[in-house]
């Protein structure tokens, strides 16, 4: 049977109106339709796997981490993992312990009450390693969380891949913020690993809607669905539209791992 997981992406007090430091200007916005994902009983959520920005202080892309840079510049840098890779230089956010790091409280005690079936990542845990993907991090408890790993893992997206193919999962909705960075990096991972992918564009918001727009558009080529996307003619609430969705077996779309496994999985 296909089991689906909703990931909650990043909806951290740094994200958020009035004050944080990061903060998607209608961040707000996402939590009524968020709270009726997990409130209302017609959604099956087999999993509900929300996502932690998690820094510790003096994180690689915080601008304050590199003397003589400005905040929003782009650096070229070396991650911890040895990598090469533009850097965006964000302000401090989602530091570790601090109250821009928790998630809403009123969205973390909706997702607290699934219990074993709600699940964390903890992303961008380690100084030197930044990530936007919410499969680039480490899984844990929602309600228990552990510590970070010691060491960087250099592919963290493998472990939860495998996890959600071995817990069933084949499609995934993806809600949260913010709509051009972790949303869609989140959304392109699951795709890239053959999850039948979702993007749930009234739960998610932009910091700049033109650049969210443009994501869409390569998450839709590369076989993506935005539902409930704006500027577009549709006939559907996006709550049918959802609805249809979720139901759509998509006989012949079947990921390919998932008939390789055949009888066990
Ligand atoms: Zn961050």
């Amino acid at each position: 049977m296909t089991k689906t997981a909703l990931f909650i992406v990043d909806v951290q007090g740094d994200f958020l109106p009035p004050d944080g430091s990061l903060m998607v200007p209608a961040g707000l916005l996402v939590k009524p339709a968020i709270i009726s994902l997990l409130t209302d009983p017609k959604y099956k959520w087999d999993y509900v796997v929300a996502s932690q920005d998690y820094h510790p202080p003096g994180h690689i892309s915080f601008a304050s981490s590199h003397p003589g840079h400005r905040v929003y510049s782009d650096i070229e840098l070396k991650d911890g993992r040895g990598i090469l890779y533009e850097q965006k230089l964000w302000p401090d956010h989602c530091v570790q312990g601090t109250k821009g790091c928790e998630i809403a409280p009123d969205l973390a005690a909706k997702i607290a009450e699934r219990g074993d079936t709600a699940k964390l990542v903890r992303k961008g845990w380690h100084k030197d390693v930044e990530a936007y993907s919410a499969f680039d991090g480490y899984l844990t408890d929602f309600s228990n969380p552990a510590d970070p790993p010691s060491e960087i893992d250099p592919q963290p997206a493998r472990k939860i891949v495998q996890w959600l193919r071995d817990q069933g999962v084949t499609k995934v909705v993806v809600a949260g913020l913010a709509a051009e960075l972790c949303v869609a990096h989140t959304a392109l991972s699951a795709v890239a690993s053959r999850f039948q992918t979702a993007i749930l564009q009234p739960a998610t918001r932009a910091i700049e809607e033109r650049d969210a727009e443009e994501q869409w558009d390569k998450l839709c080529a590369v076989g993506a669905r935005i539902i409930g996307r704006a500027n577009r003619p549709r006939t559907l609430r996006w709550e049918d539209e959802l609805d249809q969705w979720l139901a759509a077996e998509k006989a012949g779309a079947w990921p390919e791992w998932k008939n390789k496994n055949n009888g066990t999985a």
